[in-house]
């Protein structure tokens, strides 16, 4: 196959470990990020662009002369720079702007599911006080309300308390409002041609800041796979009933959908249902799930974007389980307190620490953001992996910093 230089767009922890795994791919022969972090600067060359600008990325990306561009945030999709690098020819990860309103717009994510036949929870969009409570009263608690846009992770409220949907609700303006989903949530992504949908393995997230799924909703606290309680034919069913539907559904509408789509579901009582599609790796689940990815990385992603899936095989996995733990910042999912120094341990041959919000400082790794770092363990099983997880967690210093000492636990 032919070597790919690549160019990776985003700053987070999902971009580190995915920094990671392209590195190590032999087809890499040179990786580039923009703008990148400290974490992904030893494994990149950095280049102080704007992801979101498409004009600077097909700058960059004709300057570097690379052969693929990986785009990791949400932000350069909803932007429109997945389809500025293929009308300029250059390979990209990374839905186009049409494609992506699968997760910048819940309504019509909703409006292809109902259209492909993809189990979802009832919804409804509304837009005026008289619509929110028809609805609230229709679905009755716990109400489910939901920003119709983008609010990274953050724009979903899930109350017994009536007031509190009301007011986010009058917060948002247009909003879906919808069935609660019981059941276990999972997390599978599917790297995607436009046609054909090439599963990882799933995974499970911790979207509440607190132990014991207290407090609200954050980004996400920590991750791990595999599930192994979960039904050994539970990735063929959700390929069949819904990453296949939709991208049928998505070329059928003229917007193919290459890149990576990433199935958030529950398991509930009456079957599986969509909870949301996002349109790239989530964060921090790619931290677990990447960490035991066989595969190499770089060769999967560019067949991908060529449309040319079919050669590539199904992926390879280590065996064991991976845990990734978030180390957060102090006053997060609120306004965080940045700039923060942090002491940061050795990697370990199965543990190690990515970087998410941070920033160099002169020489000094600073916070810069709510979520810091994301510890990855690794191990036999699931106790294992995050067993050696926490052990690093115990030698990060961040003052005022804070993690869940429940990752890997069920819940
Ligand atoms: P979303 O941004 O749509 O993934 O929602 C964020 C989180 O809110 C999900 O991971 C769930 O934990 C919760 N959530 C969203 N929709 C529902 C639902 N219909 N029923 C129960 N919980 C939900």
């Amino acid at each position: 196959m032919a070597r790919v230089k690549t160019l990776l767009l985003g700053s987070g922890g999902r971009e580190h470990a995915l920094a990671r795994s392209l590195a190590s791919d032999p087809l890499v022969t040179a990786l580039h990020a923009a703008p990148g972090n400290p974490g992904i600067a030893a494994l990149a060359t950095l280049h102080a662009v704007d992801a979101a600008d498409p004009g600077a990325v097909v700058a960059l990306a004709r300057e570097l002369a690379v052969d693929l561009v990986v785009i990791g945030p949400e932000a350069p999709l909803v932007a429109g720079v997945a389809d500025a690098l293929r009308a300029a020819g250059i390979d990209a990860f990374g839905p186009g702007r049409e494609a992506a309103v699968l997760e910048g717009s819940k309504a019509f994510a909703k409006d292809v599911m109902a259209a492909a036949g993809v189990p979802t929870a009832e919804a409804r969009v509304c837009e005026s006080r008289e619509e929110y409570e028809a609805a609230l009263g229709a679905f009755g608690a716990p109400y489910v309300v939901k920003n119709d846009g983008l609010a990274a992770g953050k724009g979903v409220v899930v109350t017994d308390d009536r007031d509190a949907a009301l007011a986010h609700a009058e917060s948002c303006g247009r909003v879906v409002i919808e069935d609660y989903l019981d059941g276990p949530e999972v997390s599978l992504f599917a790297i995607c041609d436009g046609v054909r949908g090439l599963p990882l393995m799933p995974a499970q997230d911790y979207k509440r800041v607190g132990d014991g799924d207290a407090g609200p909703n954050t980004g996400g606290m920590g991750a791990y796979s595999p599930l192994t309680w979960a039904d050994p034919g539970l990735v063929d069913q959700i390929m069949t009933e819904v990453v296949d539907p939709t991208l049928r559904e998505m070329a059928r509408r003229g917007t193919p959908f290459i890149g990576l789509l990433y199935a958030g579901l529950a398991l509930t009582s009456k079957g599986l249902r969509v909870v949301e599609f996002n349109v790239r790796f989530g964060d921090p689940e790619t931290q677990a799930v990447l960490a035991l990815l066989k595969t190499p990385l770089g060769g999967v992603l560019r067949a991908a974007a060529r449309g040319e899936l079919d050669a590539v095989g199904e992926l390879e996995w280590l065996d064991g389980a991976a845990v990734v733990v978030v180390e957060a910042a102090e006053g997060y999912p609120g306004t965080p307190v940045t700039g923060t120094p942090i002491t940061l341990p050795p990697d370990e041959a199965d543990a190690y620490v990515l970087h998410a919000g941070t920033r160099l400082d002169g020489d000094e790794v600073v916070s810069s953001g709510g979520r810091v770092l994301g510890i990855v363990g690794r191990g036999a099983d699931v106790e294992e992996a995050r067993s050696r997880a926490y052990a690093l967690v115990s030698q990060v210093r961040l003052e005022g910093g804070f993690h869940r000492t429940d990752v890997g636990l069920p819940h």
